[in-house]
């Protein structure tokens, strides 16, 4: 049974996991490298959830409630009362994999592993532990309070015990689970990024300019938000990154990664979260920046 969740990476998602999980009654135990980034973190739960006060899906007191069960810090040792750590930092295999190495000697044995990268193969990422029984891939959606969807992976190794109780989980945090095979991208990022890498490839060769193209899908596919918006949202780093592990994982060239793309990760123009992407989000309204 999971009470206590342990989250590693305070960034957009991590911090989403945990104010839902909390929300929801979980004690929470939030880890980032530094200070400053939990403190970032830590501030966009409580915007969040004021965000909800307001719009009265929540009360005041439930807020507090809410920010009373996160307990944060820089050090492994707050997982060792956790049931389960799901692990929410940067799309990088070998930072998610030194991760893995820190946690699992703090653990307890019994305790789970789930790790919410958007890409990687869960059955390589749960053979870096000293539990891939008890590991899986939890993949949240972005933003986390609002979206219903989590999709379940398992790797190759994954226990059914472990998948049951993750599931269970999923459904008393208030999502959707839907179950994924341990595929390059799983299943929404599979069809996603190829259309957003795409919509790169059509500003690159200038079929359109960033906010024709945004108009054409929103007004024209009826997606609510464009392709280029989008990518802007999910950060553009994690987009490329998400690219190349189709391109490396299923050796087909449809899935080469947009050199437009690269080169605005390349400038550290990584969307929303910098400040600046496929628009500049300095002034009040987004401004195009091709
Ligand atoms: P982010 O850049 O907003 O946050 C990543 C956080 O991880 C940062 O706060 C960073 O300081 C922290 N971090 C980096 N190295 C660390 C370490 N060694 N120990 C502890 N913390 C560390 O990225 P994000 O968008 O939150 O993505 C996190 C994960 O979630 C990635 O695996 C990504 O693929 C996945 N994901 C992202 C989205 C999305 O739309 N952005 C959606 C679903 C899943």
């Amino acid at each position: 049974m999971i009470r206590t969740i342990g989250v590693v990476g305070a960034g957009q998602m991590g911090n989403g996991i945990a104010h839902v999980c909390a929300l929801s009654g979980f004690d929470v135990r939030l880890l980032d490298i530094d200070d400053a980034h939990l403190q970032q973190g830590l501030s966009t739960i409580d915007k969040n959830l004021e965000r909800q006060v307001h719009k009265g899906k929540i009360t005041e007191e439930e807020k507090a409630t809410t920010l009373g069960r996160i307990r944060s810090g820089i050090d492994y040792e707050i997982f060792s009362d956790c049931d389960l750590v799901i692990e929410a930092a940067s799309e990088n295999e070998a930072i998610k994999r030194a991760i893995f190495a820190k946690i699992c000697p703090v653990l307890r044995p019994d305790a789970l592993i789930a790790s919410n990268t958007s890409s990687i193969s869960i059955t390589r990422l749960g053979a870096a532990t000293d539990r891939p029984a008890q590991f899986m891939g939890m993949h949240f959606m972005n933003p986390v309070p609002v979206m219903q969807l989590v999709e379940l992976i398992r790797g190759i190794a994954t226990g059914e015990n472990t998948f049951n109780v993750v599931r269970d989980l999923v459904v008393k945090l208030g999502k959707q689970p839907v179950s994924a095979e341990d595929f390059p991208a799983f299943i929404v990022n599979r069809i996603l990024l190829p259309m957003i890498n795409e919509a790169v490839y059509t500003l690159y060769e200038g079929v359109g300019s960033v906010d024709a193209i945004d108009t054409a899908m929103r007004l024209g596919a009826n997606h609510p938000m464009g392709p280029l918006e989008l990518a802007d949202f999910i950060g553009l780093d994690t987009c490329l990154a998400i690219m190349q592990v189709l391109y490396d994982g299923l050796a087909d060239s449809k899935y080469r990664p947009c050199p437009l793309l690269v080169k605005y990760v390349e400038a550290g123009w990584l969307g929303r979260k910098t400040g600046r992407g496929f628009y500049d989000y300095a002034g009040e309204k987004p401004i195009p920046t091709r």
